[in-house]
């Protein structure tokens, strides 16, 4: 009997390949994710448009109804 149960299969890190660390999952360092932080920020990363959901009912501007009590 030879069996070598794999357990977490370690991922490499996204931005420099090296094994990720626990600590800084998925990446190997806080540089990396800083890497990563700061990709995100510059817009290199294309982020899905999420539906949002905006049940405000009370908002200030309703139609039909203004305020006009200036003359
Ligand atoms: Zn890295």
């Amino acid at each position: 009997m030879g069996d070598v149960i794999k357990l977490k299969p370690v991922r490499p890190c996204p931005i420099c390949k090296k094994p990720s660390s626990q600590q800084y999952h998925p990446f190997c360092s806080a540089r990396c994710a800083d890497i990563d932080l700061n990709r995100w920020l510059s817009g290199s990363y294309v982020i899905p448009a999420e539906p949002v959901e905006d049940d405000v009912d009370d908002g200030p501007a309703r139609p039909g109804q203004r305020e006009d009590d200036e003359d």
